[in-house]
């Protein structure tokens, strides 16, 4: 197995959202966003904790008024990852939020109104080194543009997202990253693979609206796997209409399967087949649940028999393959040991468990050597 990636990136500029870089050859983040009632700190610093412990790196919190922004505070000082206030007209809460330790702000600069309120985010931006999201989405293109397209198209996406652009651009504000969101998958991608030829800045990713935890999945996968593909992307929001924790685990799945990022365990299981010898799919479901807080990257094979099991066990780090009457448990690719199928999915994550403690101690030993 290849372990890196043969994407080769767009290079953009780097910026920081909190301690998290954001472009440049920074690993690509995976964020979400807060569905709960801003106003409600104890429960919006709760499911901030829930997305970091499914590995966020950047969590999104919806700002509507001047108490959400006070509440905002509060959620900030609890918690421990860089939070995005998002913002929409009302600049005095950008102004607030601001100091009140924001990371960033997702606001658009076009919808500010006067030229001195936009001055006035730009500056409390400037002098808090407070990155700006411009988010542009067709489902709330400007007027003018509505009418100049007909219908939101990439053009029109890209119209739009250029003129925020402009009015950061006079006041000499680099620091900001993108996104040109469309629910058509079409539509977003030929949006962003043209912004992406026309800025240097960094690209936020996302199909906006894209569905429900299956079609959105899928949904999300198309459109960002082209984009993925392509280089583009520095920073990725996988919309569902969902649990937000499922938003993280699908966008970490994405990236480790473009290789582009690698966290926690990477499965291979077979479909399975009359031919198995363990029953696959309820042995791979129940080790999928039990592992989700291993952040250690590690490969796993899980194939019900002979047929694709050794080859796949020899590319792994822990690789079991379908036996009778004993499975064979592959360890860095070596036959290592026997499991039956009593105690199978509690011996497979003994070893899996094992292997990461394993790996774990050999990068800390790494470490402590370089320094
Ligand atoms: S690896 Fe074996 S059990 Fe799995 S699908 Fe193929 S033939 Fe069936």
């Amino acid at each position: 197995m290849h372990s890196h990636s043969p994407i080769k990136r767009r290079v953009s500029r780097k910026i920081h959202v909190g301690n998290v870089a954001v472009g440049g050859d920074a690993p690509i983040s995976v964020q979400s966003m807060t569905n709960t009632d801003t106003n409600d700190v104890a429960a919006t610093v709760a499911q901030i904790k829930r997305l970091e412990d499914a590995g966020a790196d950047i969590v999104r919190v919806s700002v509507p008024d001047m108490d959400a922004a006070e509440a905002f505070g509060r959620i900030k000082q609890q918690s421990n990852i860089p939070l995005v206030a998002d913002i929409h007209f009302d600049y005095k809460i950008a102004l607030r939020v601001a100091e009140l330790g924001v990371d960033c702000l997702r606001i658009n600069p076009g919808n500010i109104g006067r030229e001195d309120r936009v001055r006035a985010v730009v500056s409390a931006a400037r002098d808090n080194g407070i990155p700006i999201r411009i988010g542009v989405n067709a489902g709330s293109l400007e007027k003018d543009l509505q009418k100049k397209y007909g219908e939101p198209t990439p053009a029109a996406l890209v119209e739009s997202a250029m003129r925020h652009i402009d009015h950061l651009d006079r006041l000499d504000f680099q620091d900001f990253k993108v996104s040109v969101k469309a629910s058509d998958v079409f539509m977003a991608v030929a949006a962003y693979r043209d912004l992406a030829a026309r800025i240097e800045q960094p690209l936020h990713l996302g199909i906006t609206e894209a569905g429900g935890l299956r079609s959105g999945t899928v949904k999300s996968s198309i459109g960002l796997g082209m984009l993925l593909m392509d280089g583009i992307g520095d920073t990725i929001r996988v919309s569902l209409a969902a649990d937000p924790v499922e938003e993280i685990k699908v966008g970490f799945d994405m990236l480790k399967s473009l290789k582009l990022r690698a966290k926690g365990i990477n499965f291979i299981a077979c479909p399975s087949c009359s031919r198995q010898n363990f029953d696959v799919i309820k042995t791979m479901n129940e080790l999928e649940t039990r592992l989700e807080d291993v952040m250690t990257p590690l490969n796993v094979s899980v194939i019900g028999c002979v047929v694709n099991g050794p080859g796949e066990a020899k590319e792994t780090d822990v690789g079991l393959t379908g036996g009778s009457p004993a499975n064979l448990v592959y360890l860095d690719g070596k036959p290592a040991s026997k499991l039956t199928n009593d105690t199978l999915v509690d011996d497979l994550e003994r070893l899996i468990r094992d292997k990461v403690a394993e790996k774990e101690a050999r990068e800390a030993d790494t470490i402590i050597r370089q320094s």
